[in-house]
């Protein structure tokens, strides 16, 4: 980095919030020199916050979305529908749908989309983490009757749209996708409340 000799603690925090997404140099050291006016505390409570998250967080043990416990709060939640499973590709997309709060599932996070351009196959998503839940719940005799595939409207989510009703066709009585409703290549996490309310509503089945 060019520019002013700062002190090398400063340089090492800006190039830290430089490489956050969205943050350029300019904002790195705008919020650099924020901290640095802060009271001692507060500095200090942002990198405990940033440190005991990345401690304490880790994926639910069933859905794959962040839990501070080994399940997360929407699986410990015994008032929303085991038999409707959405799917999504990251945790975030998952915040979106719940920001509408007209969901109540449960979800399935699969830790991204298939790529097989960039070389990522089933193997590398909780591809089997759903296919086993999927029959788990059958053989518990309380099936889930409908899976809504929320994965992104892109190249990648078609994919796996795909991919998802020709392994869970058979297994499972509905499957339903909410991509249409969203335009292509609109992200699911950067949609608002109201459009994901509303490629919900209008989910469909998909045709294999
Ligand atoms: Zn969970």
């Amino acid at each position: 980095m060019s520019g002013a000799p700062l002190p090398r603690s400063l340089e090492r925090l800006i190039e830290a919030l430089s490489r956050l997404p969205g943050v350029g140099p300019r904002t790195a050291e705008r919020l650099a020199f924020h901290i640095l006016r802060t009271p001692l505390a507060d500095a200090q409570a942002l990198a405990g916050a940033i440190s005991t998250m990345r401690e304490q967080t880790r994926p639910c043990e069933i859905c794959g979305h962040v839990a501070d416990e080994v399940r997360c709060r929407i699986c410990t939640d015994d008032s929303r529908d085991a038999s409707l499973l959405c799917v999504v590709e990251e945790p975030l997309d998952l915040i979106a749908i719940e920001r509408t709060g007209a969901f109540r599932g449960r979800y399935h996070v699969l830790n991204g989309a298939l790529s097989p351009m960039s070389g990522v196959g089933p193997g590398e998503l909780r591809m089997r983490e759903l296919f086993e839940r999927v029959d788990a719940a059958a053989a518990a005799g309380s099936p889930i009757r409908e899976v809504i595939i929320a994965t992104n409207p892109s190249p990648e989510g078609d994919v796996t749209l795909l991919y998802l009703q020709e392994r869970l066709g058979t297994k499972v009585a509905s499957i339903t996708s909410m991509a249409r409703g969203l335009p292509f290549g609109a992200d699911l996490q950067y949609a608002d409340a109201v459009t994901i309310l509303r490629s919900l509503e209008e989910r469909r089945g998909v045709e294999s």
